[in-house]
């Protein structure tokens, strides 16, 4: 039986620690803020409910299987809730359209506003579906750490994942009404890249979300921290909040404990980081544990996009809102031009409300709505000024949401409650406020995420969005089941 200390109580954090313990290791977790989750919290004020992160969960086998590991069923913890209507689109011109987890009742949709791509939709998915055989294996299910683990990956399977051209450039090609273009674009933005930059791989998104479904958890996304915390501590996790690690420490570049904030020493056998990858080797790891090389690496990685959050407490419903609901911008190529060439909040985003309180009514006061709403941000530079621009920027959309249907919602709010990307590196520690690791905005970018084991320091592992294989809670628990993989190599 080891020791293990685990920093951060993220779900790579929180799986990493289950799984560990599962196997009869003494895991204790260090987690810098009051409670579990990460970036996937909740809010609650004046009767109103708010998850602050996740809306969405995707590829719910992936937690089936961690549970099923550690020898319990996902579903005596979360319950799962597959969403018949997954989404329902606004275009600038008032143009509505509804994805159902139902194919031809999305058919059906596509064949009302553009007849002309609904063979295309078809076909598209079916392309999609094989970038996500081919990729599967090869890379998410895969550690990609030692010569073994790249002795596995298929070359031929690897030449024909559509990674010359670009996420737009390919949907372009298949599609011909602007309505299914700008839908399909949309895929990229849930690992925060740029569909207008990343690898025609990433199609392999609509096929997560269109054939295997989007789900949502009663009782909101945040139930899920929850659970994890509980299969912890059934599996005898130690779970210490409000207190941070500042470094890890260790000798002969072997990890040997960490200090904590308050100065405390403690020894273990080994280390697993749930903090970001960027703040693990550059600050971290100082001293005689420095790793220089990864640091420039991490520092030199293109972040994600980050996010602005709103989240509204209305005495009205918005009989507009489904669960989902996006409301494109105007020019989808200049909103991204602005996130990631220009590094500013766009003028015309593209904005996402979940409405929980649709499914859920006891999630806001009767006849009123809980709205989290959420637009895309550049990741924060020396520039960045939220403290100065939040309220104005908050405003801007609320008129934007207005002028889009939702009619009287800036008087009729009874909370409103602001997260900027400036708040998810201080609440979160996440590299220069990204919420997705790094982006993937260039062909070979998803392949250079940090390891989820460190390759010069003996006993430290990695895990969490901003390791391999990447961002969203699927894969980020996949990062833990990686770095687990590689320390029973080890030991
Ligand atoms: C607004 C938003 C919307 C999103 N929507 C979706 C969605 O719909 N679907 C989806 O699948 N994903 C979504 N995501 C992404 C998803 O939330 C993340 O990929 C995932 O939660 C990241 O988990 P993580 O393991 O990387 O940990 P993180 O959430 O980054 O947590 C790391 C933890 O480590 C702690 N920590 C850091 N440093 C230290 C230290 N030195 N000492 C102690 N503790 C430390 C932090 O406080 C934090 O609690 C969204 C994210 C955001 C922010």
């Amino acid at each position: 039986m080891k020791k293990i200390l685990v920093i951060g109580a993220g779900i790579g954090g929180l799986s990493a620690a289950a799984l560990l313990a599962a196997k009869g290791h003494s895991v204790t977790v260090i987690e810098r803020n009051a409670r579990a989750g990460g970036k996937m919290n909740e809010f609650r004020r004046d009767g109103f409910r708010f998850d602050t992160g996740p809306s969405l969960m995707t590829m719910p086998f992936v937690l089936e299987d961690l549970f099923g590991t550690c020898g319990k069923k996902l579903s005596d913890y979360v319950n799962l809730i597959p969403l018949d209507q997954i989404c329902r689109y606004h275009y600038a011109d008032g143009t509505i359209f509804n994805c159902y987890a139902d194919r031809e009742k999305t058919l059906q949709e596509i064949r009302r506003i553009a007849p002309e791509d609904s063979d295309a939709y078809i076909d598209f998915l079916g392309y999609c579906e094989k970038i996500y055989e081919r990729t599967t294996g090869s890379f998410l299910e895969n550690p990609l750490y030692s010569f073994s683990d790249f002795r596995n990956l298929n070359f031929a399977d690897l030449l024909k994942i559509d990674a010359l051209t670009t996420v737009s450039k390919r949907v372009d090609r298949v599609f011909r009404s602007d309505y299914m273009r700008m839908f399909f674009k949309r895929f990229t933005t849930y690992n925060g890249s740029s569909p207008f930059l990343a690898p025609a791989t990433l199609n392999v998104i609509p096929h997560v979300e269109l054939t295997l479904g989007g789900y949502y958890l009663n009782g909101g996304l945040y139930s899920l921290a929850e659970a994890l915390e509980r299969l912890g501590s059934e599996l005898g996790v130690e779970f210490r909040y409000n207190e941070s690690v500042r470094q890890i420490t260790g000798k002969d570049r072997t990890v040997q404990g960490v200090i904590t904030g308050t100065g405390e020493e403690i020894t273990c056998d080994a280390v697993f980081s749930n903090s970001d990858a960027a703040e693990t080797y550059s600050h971290l790891l100082t001293g005689n544990m420095a790793d220089r090389r990864m640091r420039r690496k991490v520092e030199k990685a293109e972040p994600s996009c980050s996010g602005f959050v709103l989240l509204l407490g209305s005495d009205r419903k918005f009989d507009s809102l489904g669960h989902h609901t996006i409301f494109y911008s105007g020019d989808y190529k200049k909103e991204f031009d602005d996130l990631f060439v220009h590094m500013r909040p766009s003028e015309d985003p593209t904005i996402y409300v979940a409405n929980t309180s649709h499914t859920e009514p006891g999630h806001a006061p009767a006849g009123m709505s809980n709205l989290f709403v959420l637009v895309n941000a550049p990741y924060l530079t020396a520039d960045s000024d939220w403290e100065s621009q939040k309220d104005g920027y908050a405003l801007l959309i609320i008129k934007q949401l207005e002028q889009r249907g939702l009619t009287g919602l800036g008087d009729s709010l009874r909370v409103q409650s602001i997260i900027t990307p400036a708040d998810f590196y201080e609440n979160y520690r996440s590299n220069r406020g990204s919420i997705y690791g790094t982006s993937s905005n260039d062909r070979l970018s998803a392949f250079r995420r940090p390891a989820n084991k460190a390759r010069s320091i003996r006993g430290l592992y990695l895990t969490g969005g901003s390791t391999h294989p990447g961002g969203g809670i699927p894969l980020t628990v996949l990062s833990a089941r990686h770095a687990v993989t590689l320390f029973q190599r080890d030991n």
